[in-house]
């Protein structure tokens, strides 16, 4: 027998070894392997299996790597798709569904012994330096993971046998897991009584998923089972994923739940938790998210592959669990950008899913608040079905929103105040009758830029073309892209000028929460953006805190902007809604409505009426006008028309090369030559399909971490054959060493 082995050295192709007759039987397709390469060994991951190679002289593979398959044949499938349609080398497709610390454990579990001190009778022998040290750690500790020891002690496990031999320790494999969520309480809960609008989008995914589970795998991918659930903020959507679960665990099948990494609160976990730790579907339900440590990510896979943990929840990567068999995929807030990766390969977990879906047949549910403009496209052409809670729940009102227009709040000389006085006035009501606000800027910082207004001097980021972010708690100026900082000068750094004046512009969060001390001077108020938001814990104090009422309140960026369920807010405040619209992006309309109406969702979830303030100096905006009519259908024709006329999304689909280096010139020659290679590859795709080619350009941000970048865009409306031919051209052209070429397919960011 032959073993195709993908190497984890990046090579883009497999290679053929024997199976050994010692190995045969121990060897599958996901099976992971050390082979000879070279003069080296190396390790790498069985990707298929054949009676005959075309190479002759085959070396035989050297050992298997634990005992179980790591991926399984399904997920294997999708790596191949996500490198063919990302445009990315199957090994790195491969190596992103594995978890990183499940791939580099050479040994299965060895790395994995515990030590545990034994009850003795009697008196310590007298024990040799080394060991007694040893003991001493084992003997506080009472259980502890043999590796942590031999750091701990410096020592080597040969002392620790010794210290077994003399019957005062034991090592074993056992394995106690870390549960980052141990310590909490969990009440079970029972399903809700749904209302009707719940109770007709169940009984479809209900009938969908007991569908497929007639079929079975063996007509996996004939039916399309996608369904787009729309549903207002606070309509119920999670209670449907909740008994849309428990249906798919009735049929023998686990679930998959994607949520954007901002709505992976404790909140949401608990929620889950808590249906499934009771009852004949008990099962655990593992949580994977990038604040894991190794060793809980490690210990979270395993109980998922073992099967122990049939529900997943988490961000991203989570699509990649190795579920099986699965029967729902849920994900989220599906418009979230978030689910797409940044780096290769550049996936988008929602269409991840909705592939695997097809490969496993497997139901999957997107819902949203907002849907993408692709997913509701999909659900008018048919493709997808559409599911409706057009109510929040116990027929709550929809906020009321009021757009306030700051071009009437600028006063003289002063400028324009950051709380208009309507605001202003609806914050004071809510101190005096004990209710709490939410207010939103999506910047940090105090102020944007530091500007003399002399000279005209602006302190930019020595590495990006952008200004510096002004932080007043440490003086430090910071560049929001790079992390670069320095300290701020007391006088204009324009050696002609230094004029002592300089002044600051544009605004932060750390400057609203500062005028709303001096404001509402005995109002409790705390911020949460990424520079409070330094530990773990901090993010679920904060929240712990205002749910208990120790906060009148919250300033924030997007990350108090969605998911947060606190029902004794009532008003929500956006500072400044034009921020988001002014990006360079088709999709900046886009995503300022979500987001207002995201914000907006945040109020009135509880028994009293909720209010929104949108500050703009853009009232008129459709983004903002159809957000404050809670209109999405509206800003869907209007906005789809728009992506029509110029062909963008979901009229077509785009794929973005970027290239970068520090030589401008170099950048720009070798854009026009990657764009006379394109054009090649439009005349040949002629009558297959259509491609437009746009640019090359300097990319929005022209310099990035001193790399100066320049973009082409293409759209086409069949990018599978597009990726292919992007493929070739990326691995044949001749471009200079110092520019790199990256390839994007579906981009969220145009930055
Ligand atoms: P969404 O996810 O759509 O924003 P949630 O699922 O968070 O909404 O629901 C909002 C609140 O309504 C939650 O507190 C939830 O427990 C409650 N809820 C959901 N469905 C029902 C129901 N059928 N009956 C009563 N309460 C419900
Ligand atoms: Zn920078």
């Amino acid at each position: 027998m032959i073993a195709r082995v993908t190497l984890e050295i990046a090579l883009r192709k497999e290679f053929d070894y024997l199976i050994p007759d010692g190995l045969v039987g121990q060897i599958d397709v996901g099976s992971r392997v050390q082979v000879p390469f070279g003069a080296r060994k190396v390790l790498g991951c069985v990707t298929g299996l054949a009676q005959t190679s075309e190479h002759s002289r085959l070396k035989p593979i050297l050992k298997v790597i634990g005992a179980q398959t790591l991926v399984t044949p399904k997920v294997l499938k999708l790596a191949r798709w996500i490198a063919d349609y990302y445009c990315c080398p199957p090994e790195i497709a491969l190596k992103s569904v594995l978890p990183e610390v499940v791939r580099k454990e050479q040994a299965g579990w060895r790395e994995r012994l515990y030590v545990r001190a034994l009850p003795f009778a009697g008196e310590l022998p007298k024990l040799p330096k080394r060991q007694q040290e040893v003991w001493n750690i084992v003997e506080e500790r009472r259980e502890l993971p043999l590796r942590e020891l031999l750091e701990l002690a410096q020592t080597t496990a040969a002392t620790v046998r010794r210290l077994e031999d003399r019957g005062l320790v034991a090592i074993s494999a056992e394995i106690s897991e870390r549960d980052p969520y141990a310590r909490e309480h969990i009440v079970p809960t029972s399903p809700l009584p749904l209302n009707p609008a719940q109770a007709a989008a169940l009984a479809k995914i209900h009938s969908a998923l007991e569908q497929s589970s007639r079929n079975g795998d063996a007509r996996a991918g004939t039916h399309s089972s996608v369904f787009l659930l729309h549903g207002v903020t606070g309509s119920g959507k999670t209670e449907v994923y909740l008994q849309a679960i428990s249906r798919a665990l009735e049929l023998g099948k686990g679930a998959i739940v994607l949520v954007p990494e901002i709505s992976l609160t404790p909140q949401t976990v608990e929620r889950f938790k808590a249906r499934f730790s009771s009852g004949p579907l008990r099962t655990l339900v593992a949580v994977l998210h990038s604040h894991l440590s190794a060793g809980e990510r490690h210990d979270e896979w395993h109980k998922i592959r073992q099967g122990r943990a049939r529900i997943v929840i988490g961000a991203r990567s989570a699509i990649f669990a190795p579920v099986d068999p699965l029967g729902l995929i849920i994900v989220d807030e599906e418009h979230e950008h978030t689910y797409k990766q940044e780096e290769t390969p550049r996936y988008h977990a929602r269409d991840v899913a909705i592939m695997r879906g097809r490969m496993e047949n497997a139901t999957v549910v997107l819902g949203s608040a907002t849907p993408s403009l692709e997913s509701y496209y999909n659900c008018r052409k048919g493709k997808y079905t559409l599911l409706e809670l057009p109510d929040r729940i116990d027929d709550r009102k929809m906020p009321y929103v009021r757009v306030v227009d700051m071009r009437q709040c600028v006063r003289g000389s002063h400028g324009v105040p950051i709380f208009s006085p309507r605001l202003k006035e609806a914050i004071t009501q809510r101190l005096e009758r004990g209710e709490q606000t939410i207010l939103f800027l999506n910047r940090r910082g105090y102020s944007s830029s530091l500007q003399c207004p002399l000279c005209g001097f602006v302190a930019e980021c020595p590495n990006c073309s952008l200004s510096l972010t002004y932080h007043r708690p440490d003086q430090k100026l910071r560049c929001h892209i790079c992390g670069h900082q320095e300290p701020v000068p007391a006088v204009c750094p324009n050696e002609k000028c230094r004029n002592p004046a300089i002044r600051y512009a544009g605004l932060g969060t750390q400057k609203v929460e500062e005028t709303l001390g001096k404001l509402f001077p005995d109002a409790r108020i705390t911020r949460m953006d990424a520079d409070t938001m330094k530990r773990k814990e901090d993010y679920r104090r904060i929240l712990s805190d205002f749910r208990a009422g120790k906060i009148d309140i919250l300033v924030g960026t997007q990350m108090i902007a969605k998911g947060l369920h606190f029902p004794n807010v009532t008003l929500v405040g956006i500072i400044y809604a034009d921020m988001a619209l002014h990006q360079p992006d088709f999709r900046a309309a886009e995503r300022t409505f979500q987001l207002l109406t995201q914000v907006a969702g945040r109020a009135g979830r509880g028994d009293v009426e909720g209010e929104v303030f949108v500050q703009s100096f853009t009232p008129y905006h459709p983004a903002i006008q159809y957000a404050r009519r809670h209109d999405y259908p509206g800003f869907y024709e209007q906005e789809s028309e728009f992506r029509r006329q110029l062909n963008y999304p979901p009229y077509a689909r785009v794929a973005l090369l970027t290239l970068r280096g520090r030589n401008e010139d170099k950048v720009k020659f070798s854009a026009d030559h990657v764009r006379a290679a394109l054009e090649k590859v439009e005349k040949e795709l002629r009558g297959k399909t259509e491609l437009i080619i746009a640019g090359p350009a300097a990319a929005p941000l022209l310099r990035a971490e001193t790399y100066y970048r320049y973009q082409i865009m293409l759209r086409t409306p069949r990018m599978s054959v597009l990726s292919r031919r992007l493929a070739e051209l990326t691995e044949t052209i001749a471009l200079p060493e110092d520019v790199l070429l990256s390839v994007d397919i579906d981009p969220a960011d145009l930055g």
